[in-house]
């Protein structure tokens, strides 16, 4: 399916430079024809017992708040109002099982730097980058407080992350990201060949530099945990898609209708956090960049594995090429890689794309560990992230009491837990520095007519996967 055929005809979308809004879309039905596609092979997901029955929307209901998509921007919102009206009723409309969505299907890196995935070196001009860092920090304090108090056995470290290279490019790379970290007084660690092998087991990497305030997480046991923890007053749906909304308006004033396949859910505050999905609701049909990429995870490694490989029984490893692979060697004797970005613009990773990224992943991991070429992944698939041409996300008010946050470019863990945090306080009226910045933020740009956005995006992960070479 096309994005040109999902987007509902007649539907203006009118776009304005800061705060966009969709005024034309007051009082429509749209029919959501653009929904979530998952599959079962999100290995986070899968090594987790099954979930208990999935509550699913059924009847009529009517709540004072509903939020869509429990990714991380729809959690954080939905906890974030629960606390502050705890005399209000919300519910968290999810189409498929928590964990198993992209914010499940993540590497389960809660990132604090810019890590701006369309530059070189990942690295923003340093007036950006320091706020970019103060937002993503209070996403990651956000996280940790919340997973200690509600005690959710996610696997969560405060271990930093180690951005590794193996080729010459890489190292530069890597030098680059460095000085722009001393341009604005960020500590970090360099590490050479030898303390690389002794902490990887393999001798594949040769320059690091260790970065100290990330957090590494389990992501499926992350999100589910969030969900199970809600306040009392946040009614949770999953297995409930959304398939046509019709918008409230505000003269007459009426509730916003959303049915899904099994009910009907009404209210008079809506508020989206569906990621790339928001171009099926006719909104952001030509600012966001619907990118998928790609995840395996082995099966567990034997004793004998485990002691050929030597090491550490835990790392996070962030390529120095932003077209690089991400690794991360887990406690339960696991080893996860990610890479390759894919243009997917109904959003879905399904085969028969999987089957050439997996050779590719095969041949990454092998690249890193020759002590281990017979061990199988178990585990492959990949996910939606959205990305914009201008690195900005969707915050705040797009139409009458409808509100949205999404577009997290890559950094959901961090930016879309402050976000939607952030978001639930700007919609009840609260304020703080942190959230007159945020207000304050531009909005995505419209992306260029297809199919020159297409293109454009197609020959620039293939120049930059060239260019990446052995860090792939
Ligand atoms: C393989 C991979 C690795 C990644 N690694 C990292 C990482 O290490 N660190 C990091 O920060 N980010 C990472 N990301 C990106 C991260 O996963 C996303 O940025 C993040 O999940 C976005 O959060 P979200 O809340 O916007 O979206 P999602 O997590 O996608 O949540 C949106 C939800 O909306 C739901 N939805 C959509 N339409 C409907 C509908 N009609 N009805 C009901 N529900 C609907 C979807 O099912 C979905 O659950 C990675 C992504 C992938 C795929």
């Amino acid at each position: 399916m096309s994005i040109a055929k999902s987007i509902p005809a007649g539907i203006p979308e009118m776009a304005f430079a800061r705060g966009q809004t969709f005024n034309g879309v007051a009082g429509r039905t749209v029919d959501i024809k653009l929904l979530p596609n998952y599959d079962n092979r999100n290995g986070w997901h899968e090594i987790l017992p099954e979930p208990a029955t999935p509550n699913m929307v059924a009847g009529t209901l009517d709540f004072d708040y509903v939020v869509v998509g429990a990714g991380y921007g729809g959690l954080a919102c939905a906890r974030r109002l629960a606390e502050l009206a705890p005399q209000s009723s919300i519910a968290l409309v999810e189409a498929d099982r928590i964990g198993n969505n992209a914010a499940g299907r993540s590497s389960g890196f809660a990132i604090d730097h810019a890590h701006n995935l369309r530059a070189k070196s990942f690295a923003e001009d340093p007036a950006s980058a320091k706020k970019a860092i103060a937002f993503n920090r209070a996403g990651l304090d956000e996280l940790e407080r919340l997973v200690t108090e509600n005690q959710i056995d996610c696997d969560l470290r405060r271990q930093g992350k180690i951005h590794a290279a193996c080729t010459d490019k890489g190292a530069e790379m890597l030098a680059g990201f460095a000085q722009s970290l001393d341009a604005i007084d960020e500590d970090y660690t360099r590490m050479g060949a030898s303390e690389l092998k002794d902490r990887f087991g393999t001798d594949f990497y040769h320059t690091g530099i260790l970065c100290p305030h990330s957090i590494t997480v389990q992501p499926a046991a992350l999100v589910r945990g969030l969900a199970d923890s809600m306040p009392a007053n946040v009614t949770v749906y999953e297995s409930s898609p959304v398939r046509s909304i019709t918008y409230a308006r505000n003269s007459p004033a009426t509730s916003h209708r959303l049915v899904t396949s099994s009910g009907t859910v009404t209210t008079p505050n809506l508020i989206l956090a569906v990621n790339g999905f928001a171009a099926g609701w006719g909104l952001y049909t030509k600012h966001l960049i619907p990118l998928i990429t790609w995840g395996s995870m082995t099966r567990e490694l034997t004793d004998k594995e485990v002691s050929r490989l030597g090491g550490l029984d835990n790392y996070a490893i962030i390529p120095a090429h932003p077209a690089g692979t991400t690794v991360r060697r887990l406690p339960t004797n696991r080893i996860l890689i990610r890479n390759q970005y894919t243009l997917s613009k109904d959003n879905t990773a399904l085969e028969p794309a999987l089957g050439k990224i997996v050779k590719v992943h095969r041949q990454s991991f092998e690249n890193r560990y020759p002590m281990l070429t017979d061990v199988p992944f178990e585990y492959s698939w990949g996910g939606p992230l959205s990305l914009s041409r201008n690195g900005e996300g969707v915050f705040g008010d797009v139409g009458e009491r409808l509100w949205a946050t999404m577009a997290y470019q890559g950094v959901g863990l961090a930016r879309g837990t402050i976000s939607g945090k952030l978001l639930a306080e700007h919609i009840l009226g609260e304020d703080s520095n942190l959230l007159t910045e945020m207000r304050a933020k531009g909005r995505p740009s419209r992306n260029f007519p297809d199919p020159f956005n297409s293109w454009g995006i197609r020959a620039n992960a293939w120049a930059r996967r060239r260019t990446a070479g052995l860090e792939e």
